[in-house]
């Protein structure tokens, strides 16, 4: 954590207070903050809970129109966003202004979505009471909220996956209030942007509580959030240890409910042998740019590149020449930058692993240096632990004999948040093996492409099979990760004016609706002569 006691609190007066330390000066920035105890984490999620039973009752519409209003609120307080952002994480301003430009687009594309309404994947099976042996009864379906969701801000996203983030924003589309654990890295843009979500929530009258922040030391804090009992689901982006601990505690509780938890992923890229002939040195370039940008702390970094020995060696050169020139970077917090290196450490004492090329070296406590190492799939097989992630900028070139060894190593790979083939038509037909593979092993599958760079849309998956993340029925970004915040509920024999709009037969909402197995939008026009609604 970029965290540090005050004087004061090794005299114990005041231990609940701690400041984050500046990765560019490694100096303690000016911002005190206090833990939150758990009497206090209790009451927040308290009037999160409140908020929620209020808030899960508002139309698509108004829905959407408090996500547009929290953009209108962020864009007002864009400049102390970004410029506090800048000196907590010490990333790049044109960085922090892409990934503010991010966030404002995910909130308009889950307004959009709600707005529009035809998410709730509405079914309607029409009654049937003439059916023999037996009547069939009218059975109508929706998804609802599950109530209020508890959300980490990811170390590597103070901005797109933190308080007004892709979890807290599909957690509010769903109809649920979020309760953030802010990350250590980050706390005071934190406080700048759950001010401009509650300024938005006073601005169109919607309860206090919607969107709260908890903060502190150590691990407490996130655990009191995980194990509340009104908490009935969990975002997180982070470690794969943290993630898996958070699981654990979240399936112990005495009501165990959902984590999804993004942790790491390794994507690998291969690089099929035409493509390598027409394209080496081009591939080389896009590939050293994807692995180092932002000093490799993205979670769709490419950590391993399986290809052919055979005609590998321009590639290499490229790669290496390229790795050379890269100049060191502030990496986000002591941890991740202690992890790094341990994790370079630990690669490069395994037997049949070399060091091709390092960039810039530093002696700065937050910098991080680029490495591209190489090694023979036969050691890559043999050592599991090279097909861990390690956060940071780097690559592990895996040169393999033939097909066969290459088909060995993607079958030996663990889940991964994306895979990438890099072919020809030939290639690509002549590996189609590869793909069968690999579609097991990821979320996404790249074609001639580079990993980094994940489009928020609604057919994004950014999930993938374990450890990529906890559950790969989901993903975390794009319009589906709404679904990790509700549930199917179904309605039988429901008299019509209990039932929500989405369900009515006049379709009100003139939404798509799934009536006897046809998507439509139509309303239930022939609905009396089949149907005896009470
Ligand atoms: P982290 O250490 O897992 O922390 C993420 C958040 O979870 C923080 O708020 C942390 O709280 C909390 N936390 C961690 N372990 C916990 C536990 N056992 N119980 C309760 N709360 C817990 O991740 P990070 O700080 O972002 O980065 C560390 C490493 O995570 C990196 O080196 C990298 O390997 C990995 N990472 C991966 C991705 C990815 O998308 N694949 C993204 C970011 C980071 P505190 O800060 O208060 O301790």
């Amino acid at each position: 954590m970029n965290t540090k006691h005050t004087p004061r609190d090794q005299r114990g007066t005041t231990m609940r207070e701690f400041r984050i330390l500046s990765p560019l000066t490694a100096k303690e920035l000016p911002m005190v903050f206090i833990s939150h105890t758990a009497t206090e984490i209790d009451r927040i999620v308290s009037k999160s809970n409140q908020a929620f039973e209020i808030y899960r009752q508002l139309s698509g519409k108004e829905k959407s129109l408090f996500l547009k209003e929290i953009a209108v609120q962020l864009i007002a307080e864009r400049e102390s966003i970004i410029s506090q952002c800048a000196k907590e994480t010490g990333l790049p301003i044109p960085r922090l202004i892409a990934e503010f430009d991010r966030t404002i687009h995910q909130l308009h594309l889950y307004g959009d979505l709600v707005y529009e309404g035809s998410w709730v994947n509405a079914r309607i099976d029409r009654a049937d009471p003439l059916r023999q042996p037996i009547p069939k009864p009218d059975v109508r379906q929706m998804q609802i909220p599950l109530g209020p969701v508890g959300v980490f801000c990811a170390s590597n996203f103070p901005l797109a996956f933190s308080v007004a983030g892709g979890d807290t924003v599909s957690a509010l589309a769903a109809g649920c209030s979020v309760v953030v654990k802010g990350h250590s890295a980050h706390l005071g843009t934190a406080h700048v942007v759950v001010g401009a979500i509650k300024e938005a929530a006073q601005r169109m009258g919607l309860p206090e509580g919607l969107v709260e922040l908890v903060q502190g030391m150590g691990k407490d804090v996130g655990i009191e959030l995980v194990t509340n009992p009104a908490i009935k689901a969990i975002g997180f982006t982070g470690s794969t240890q943290g993630g898996l601990a958070i699981s654990k505690t979240a399936a112990e509780r005495p009501e165990p409910i959902p984590v999804y938890a993004e942790m790491g992923s390794v994507n690998p890229v291969f690089i099929l042998p035409e493509a390598m002939q027409e394209n080496g040195e081009g591939i080389a370039e896009g590939l050293a740019a994807s692995a180092t940008l932002s000093v490799g702390q993205f979670c769709t970094n490419p950590g391993l590149t399986i290809t052919l020995a055979e005609h590998a060696g321009p590639f290499m050169k490229r790669l290496k020449t390229h790795f050379e020139t890269v100049p060191w970077g502030t990496m986000l917090t002591l941890d991740i930058k202690k992890a790094y290196d341990e994790g370079i450490e630990r690669i490069l004492g395994i037997k049949g692993v070399e060091l091709i090329a390092s960039g810039a070296v530093t002696d700065t406590p937050f910098g991080g240096t680029a490495y591209l190492l190489h090694t023979k799939a036969e050691t890559l097989l043999d050592n599991h632990e090279l097909m861990e992630e390690v956060f940071g900028p780097e690559t592990l070139v895996v040169t393999c004999t033939d097909k066969g060894q290459l088909l060995a190593v993607a079958a030996a790979l663990h889940g991964s948040l994306t895979g990438t083939i890099h072919g020809t038509s030939k290639d690509v037909a002549e590996y189609d093996d590869l793909r069968r593979i690999l579609e097991g092993k990821v979320g996404r599958l790249v074609f001639n492409g580079f990993p980094t760079g994940v489009e928020v849309c609604h057919s994004m998956v950014h999930g993938g099979p374990f450890p990529a993340t906890s559950d790969a029925k989901f993903t975390s970004v794009g319009t589906m990760a709404i679904y990790r915040f509700t549930r199917p509920i179904c309605y039988q024999s429901c008299p019509k004016d209990l039932l929500p709009k989405e369900l009515h037969d006049d379709n009100p909402l003139g939404i798509c609706r799934l009536i006897d197995g046809k998507f439509t939008k139509d309303i239930l026009l022939n609905f009396k002569k089949g149907g005896n609604m009470p």
